[in-house]
C-alpha cells in the first residue's frame, strides 16, 4: 500500500488512483508538436507506480528514451463526484512535487497506432511523490515555481501560472467521469523543458513551498 502523508497535520492516506492532465501548459504541447487542447487530456497511473523522495526510477528494458516531467501534485481528501467549479477547490487536503516519468519512444509508438499510453506512464516506479503540504498553507496554487534538474543542470523552470485549465475547474471536470475519492492524487501535468534521463543520472525536482525530490535513475 502506498501512503501519501501530510506531516504538518499527521495525516495519512492510502494512495488510489492518479489521474494525470497531458498538454496542459501551452509551451509543453507546442515542444511536442501536439495541438493545445480545449477540454482536459487525462490519463491514469496506478498506485503501484508511486515512489519516494530518495527512491530510484528504474528505467524499463523495453524503452530507450525516458523523459521526466514536473509536476504539481493535488492529493484529494474528501470524496467528489460531480462537483461544481465552484466547491472543488473543498475537496482538496494537499499539494505535493511528482515527477511524471514517461518512455517518450513507447508513448510516440502506441500513439501513432492510436493504442493507450499505459506502459508508457505507468510502469513501476513512474510516479515519483513526495509528501504533501497541507492546502491552506498554500496561498495561490496558481502562483507556484516548478523546477527539476539533472546532475544539478537546470531544465524545467516553470510557473503554474502557466496552467490551461486549472485546478477547481480540472477536479469539477474530472469528477464527472471519475468520482474522485479520498488519497486520489491529480498530476495537473508539466511546463516546458522536459526530456531524456539515463542510469546514473540523479533528478531533483522541486516547488517553492510545497516541496522537494531528489531521485536517482537506474
Ligand atoms: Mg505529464
Amino acid at each position: 500500500m502506498k501512503t501519501a502523508i501530510i506531516p504538518a497535520t499527521n495525516q495519512q492516506f492510502t494512495i488510489g488512483k492518479i489521474v494525470c492532465l497531458a498538454r496542459n501548459y501551452a509551451e509543453h504541447a507546442r515542444e511536442l508538436g501536439n495541438e493545445t487542447p480545449t477540454a482536459p487530456v487525462l490519463f491514469m497511473k496506478p498506485a503501484s507506480s508511486v515512489i519516494g523522495d530518495g527512491d530510484t526510477v528504474l528505467i524499463p528494458s523495453y524503452s530507450q528514451e525516458c523523459h521526466y516531467e514536473v509536476e504539481l501534485a493535488v492529493l484529494i481528501g474528501t470524496q467528489a463526484r460531480n462537483v461544481s467549479v465552484e466547491s472543488a477547490m473543498a475537496h482538496v487536503a494537499g499539494y505535493g512535487v511528482a515527477i511524471d516519468m514517461t518512455l517518450r519512444d513507447v508513448q510516440n509508438q502506441m500513439k501513432a497506432k492510436g493504442l493507450p499510453w499505459e506502459i508508457a506512464k505507468g510502469f513501476d516506479t513512474a510516479c515519483p511523490l513526495s509528501d504533501f503540504v497541507p492546502a491552506a498553507s498554500v496561498a495561490d496554487p496558481h502562483a507556484l515555481n516548478l523546477k527539476l534538474a539533472v546532475n544539478g543542470e537546470g531544465r524545467q523552470n516553470g510557473t503554474s501560472s502557466d496552467m490551461i485549465n486549472r485546478i477547481p475547474q480540472i477536479i469539477a471536470y474530472i469528477s464527472g467521469i471519475f468520482t474522485l475519492n479520498p488519497g486520489d492524487v491529480i498530476l495537473t501535468g508539466t511546463p516546458a523543458g522536459v526530456g531524456q534521463v539515463r542510469a546514473g543520472d540523479v533528478m531533483t525536482a522541486e516547488i517553492a513551498s510545497v516541496g522537494r525530490l531528489a531521485i536517482p535513475v537506474a
